[in-house]
């Protein structure tokens, strides 16, 4: 049986999925019996999708209101000073 460490190694690469299938079974076969790397696994594709989302965000342009939002939000901002 693989280790976890090989397993989370594995997992993070992100490159056991479009391996062979006979590269897969063993890290299935730990994840079906280890939660912890389970819950490694859930995490890393959970940090995958926010990292995807926030990129999208940053490519996308601001909205044509956005000086206005952003002026008021800084006018009304009490932690600042004025
Ligand atoms: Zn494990």
């Amino acid at each position: 049986m693989m280790s976890c460490k090989d397993v989370s190694a594995s997992v993070d690469s992100g490159q056991w999925e479009t391996a062979s299938w006979w590269r897969r079974l063993p890290v299935y076969f730990h994840l079906a019996m280890c939660r912890h790397c389970r819950a490694f696994r859930r995490y890393g594709r959970m940090m995958n999708n926010e990292a995807g989302r926030l990129g999208e965000s940053f490519a996308a342009e601001p909205g044509p209101d956005f000086d206005t939002r952003l002026r008021t939000a800084l006018e009304t901002d009490p932690t600042l000073p004025g």
